[in-house]
């Protein structure tokens, strides 16, 4: 929540946005030719997913003049992202100084925006951005934008319609189809797929009894409770802290490592040239990438691990995943490894997110069509990686590509901005820091794909057109005066 006392200032940047906006607003022609259905005229361009990717991807579709758009979310006004719902870390993780949604307008940037409030010196003292911060700061753009948004409103299908996609979504007031020519899947880490969960988790303990880190989690009841973590991620340590944080009487965390993930593989990819350029790659390049990454998980940020190890009831435990788990029948949860079995009172999955389209409902229409790794790809053996294969295959733009082209060209509408898209397109589809690259790589499909359909009626209108310059004349040249020093 921005204080009062500061939007004022916000208001002078918002202000400024707009000007910084229109230094570089030319050529200004609206320039994507409407499609009418039944009369009416139908959206170019859903986003669906109201974060930060979608925020970015709105704000690059107007600056490219294709403001006939709508993005939708499912959560209510400034809660859309983990930031305030299941993030559950202090700051963010990375650096203040990324470009994120800003699309290369300055007064736009994180920075402008807090120093309006804070001024330069606290901008300086500042070491993180603090995630309450990035989702006021969010809101911020999207209402300076004034992106068209729907808040409470879940897309459940979409379905091809005669070269358009129909989208069924559903409201407190109750469902209502939309037509779109485009739709950018800006749906974050679980955009393609789910939470990762062990299926004997879901099988054998009661639901009251675990929840997945990117769930909502009532951390005051775990107050003077054994506490168990899975994973060894930045967010099963932001877990462990906030449960010990809460009173927890200990927190065990479980890894299957032998020791803790060290290198962070995102440090090597941050350069132009990856970020520009990783979608072009050979397949078998994208998949060996791919496959370092998936075999180096990222370690926790010093700071999240110091945060866990300052409590003397914080216990790590290597080369000890959960292989089996239950309920004994004084009601602890019984988790078995391969070191030993241990009980808690309640269990936390930092187990991340994994790729799945089966399980996003509002693909299920178009899935049998949807070209994934697997059917793309072979990998040279030894190299096989059933996780990698299960992303969608995606085009340039982003855009899902069809299993047997001809079949429902319809799919090329939908763009996977988000965490199914790692695999094609590298660090640019979930992220702060790829997200601009991101962002104008998505564009430039949209863009691409809405002037070559209309390609011939350009340049038929070109071939008609005729049209007179306006008479030029000679205008008396008024020289400014220099401005007094
Ligand atoms: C805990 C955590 C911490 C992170 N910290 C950092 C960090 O410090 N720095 C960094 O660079 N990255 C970080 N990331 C990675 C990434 O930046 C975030 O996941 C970020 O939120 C991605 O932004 P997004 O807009 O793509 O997706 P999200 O912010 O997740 O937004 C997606 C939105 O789509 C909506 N949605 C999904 N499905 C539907 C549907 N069917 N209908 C309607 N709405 C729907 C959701 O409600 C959500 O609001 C973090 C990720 C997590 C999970």
């Amino acid at each position: 929540m921005i204080p009062d006392t500061h939007t004022t200032a916000l208001d002078r940047l918002a202000q400024q946005a707009h000007h910084e906006r229109t230094l570089f607003d030319y050529p200004p022609r609206e320039w994507v030719p409407p499609r009418l259905r039944d009369g009416e005229r139908v959206l170019d361009v859903v986003i669906v997913g109201g974060g930060q990717n979608g925020i970015a991807a709105a704000s690059g579709l107007q600056q490219a003049r294709v403001p006939n758009l709508l993005m939708l979310d499912e959560n209510p006004e400034g809660r859309e992202g983990p930031w305030v719902t299941y993030a559950r870390m202090i700051t963010l993780r990375t650096i203040k100084t990324l470009p994120g949604p800003a699309l290369k307008v300055p007064a736009l940037s994180f920075q402008s925006w807090y120093e309006a409030q804070y001024g330069a010196d606290a901008w300086e003292a500042l070491v993180r951005i603090p995630r309450e911060m990035w989702m006021a700061y969010l809101g911020w753009i999207r209402q300076t934008l004034a992106i068209p948004t729907m808040h409470g409103t879940r897309l459940e299908l979409i379905e091809p319609d005669d070269g358009l996609l129909r989208l069924t979504v559903r409201t407190s007031a109750g469902t209502q189809h939309i037509l779109t020519r485009k739709v950018v899947l800006a749906t974050g880490s679980t955009g393609a797929g789910g939470r990762n969960i062990p299926a004997f988790v879901e099988q054998k303990l009661p639901r009251d009894r675990w929840a997945h880190s990117a769930q909502s989690i009532d951390f005051a009841a775990l107050q003077g409770k054994d506490v168990a973590v899975l994973g060894a991620g930045a967010s099963a340590f932001d877990n462990a802290a906030t449960a010990l944080e809460a009173g927890a009487a200990r927190v065990d965390l479980y890894m299957r490592r032998a020791t803790l993930p060290e290198m962070n593989s995102a440090r090597f990819m941050e350069f132009e040239g990856l970020y520009r350029h990783f979608a072009e790659m050979d397949s078998l390049v994208r998949w060996r990438f791919m496959r370092k990454i998936f075999a180096s998980p990222m370690p926790p940020p010093p700071d999240t691990f110091l945060r866990t190890t300052a409590f003397p009831n914080f216990h790590m435990h290597f080369e000890s995943a959960w292989e089996d788990v239950g309920l004994r029948d004084d009601g602890t949860i019984e988790l078995v490894t391969p070191t030993g079995t241990h009980t808690a009172d309640f269990a936390i999955l930092g187990t991340g997110f994994a790729a799945n389209l089966a399980r996003r409902p509002e693909l299920a229409a178009v899935l049998p069509h949807v070209a994934l790794w697997g059917d793309r790809f072979v990998p040279p053996a030894g190299e096989e990686s059933p996780a990698i294969a299960r992303f969608p295959f995606l085009g340039a733009g982003f855009e899902l590509t069809e299993r047997t082209p001809g079949e429902c060209p319809e799919v090329a509408d939908i763009h996977m901005f988000n965490g199914g898209a790692l695999p094609s397109m590298g660090p640019i589809g979930l992220g702060i820091n790829g997200m601009a690259h991101g962002t104008e790589r998505l564009v430039r499909g949209i863009t691409r794909d809405f002037y070559l359909r209309d390609a011939e009626r350009f340049c038929a209108e070109f071939l008609a057109y005729d049209v007179p310059e306006a008479k030029l004349v000679p205008a008396p040249v008024a020289m400014p005066s220099p401005s007094p020093t």
